[in-house]
């Protein structure tokens, strides 16, 4: 609820305070239990900040963090580690994120150490479970991280960020880093564990195709902000906000016969050092109108459960 990061940027050698960056500027949205929420953007936005401010890997600068109704972002940080258990991260580098120096065994118990779960005998097989319900082979416990392909090393991160049993997991880039043929099998793997876990997702993703393929609710951001919000066959079928239908116009149509026009945006990403006033896609928006140079679109529910920031509906 009126989440903020504003990381501040000083000027040089003359290092005054010349601002903020607003990475993530003003952001209110709720994560429906057991869902899929994917979030969508191009790089820049915001959206890796927002997942490292909802585990409070950064603090926020502002807002409030609900989790089954206790607000985190204000618990002191000998109170998160209840928290900790229960929200787990999965990255889109698995190698940058799994020590070289330790046994893929030593890896995923070292969560369980941490939070004090089982002897360890226990610990010993909750490894080998979890390593055969992520598809691999319980003996590859005595091996290194680099012994692994890139998808093997992403089932890896997938099954450390499950050993302490969390209910939500937040999926950073999860397959941006994997060949395609690979990706697709990471995908179904994570519908799986998520039926199997009752697990509750949020995934982000530069990919508009990925995130459709495994998302049940899309939000779609921009310079910090999140522009539109719906239904994945709402978003994608219907979509309200001039900045996602010029994302939805790059994605190539699986029917070579279906022609559409592809809207082309002017000019590049403003700096979130210095985001347009108003609007802040206005510098880039075909419909841009007087009012969206000075004021600021809310979001706004436009048809049921579909909400969009933009001044055309109003
Ligand atoms: Fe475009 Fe105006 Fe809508 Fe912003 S508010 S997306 S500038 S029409
Ligand atoms: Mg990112």
């Amino acid at each position: 609820n009126g989440l903020k990061k504003h990381f501040p940027v000083s000027s040089g050698i003359l290092n005054r305070n010349a601002g903020a960056v607003k990475a993530v500027d003003d952001l209110s949205f709720e994560i429906r239990k057991g869902e899929t929420l994917g979030i969508v953007g191009e790089s820049g936005c915001g959206k890796s900040t927002m997942g490292r401010l909802l585990l409070r890997l950064i603090e926020p600068t502002e807002g409030e963090i609900y989790f089954n109704g206790t607000n985190v972002a204000g618990q002191k940080k000998s109170e998160l580690r209840a928290m900790r258990k229960e929200m787990q991260m999965v990255f889109q580098d698995p190698y940058a994120s799994l020590n070289p120096r330790m046994t893929v065994a030593k890896i995923l118990e070292e969560p369980l150490i941490v939070h004090k779960i089982g002897t360890k005998q226990e610990r010993a097989k909750l490894v080998e479970q979890m390593l055969t319900t992520v598809g691999l082979d319980p003996d590859y416990g005595e091996r290194y991280p680099h012994q692994f392909s890139g998808g093997q090393r992403q089932r890896i991160g997938i099954a450390r960020a499950l050993m302490t049993n969390p209910q939500l997991i937040i999926a950073d880039e999860p397959v941006s880093a994997l060949d395609v043929s690979i990706q697709s099998q990471i995908l179904n793997l994570l519908k799986d564990l998520q039926k199997e876990f009752s697990l509750t997702y949020l995934f982000i993703s530069h990919d508009l195709g990925v995130v459709r393929h495994i998302s049940d609710r899309v939000g779609v951001m921009y310079l910090g902000r999140i522009v539109e919000l719906a239904d994945s066959e709402s978003l994608y079928t219907d979509p309200k906000h001039p900045y996602t239908q010029a994302l939805l116009s790059a994605v190539p149509l699986p029917d070579p016969n279906v022609r559409k026009e592809q809207i082309v945006l002017k000019g590049d990403l403003p700096s979130p050092a210095d985001p347009p006033k108003g609007c802040a896609f206005h510098t880039r928006c075909a419909h841009c109108f007087d009012t969206c140079k000075t004021v600021r679109p809310q979001l706004k529910e436009i048809k049921e459960g579909h909400y969009a920031a933009c001044h055309l509906y109003e």
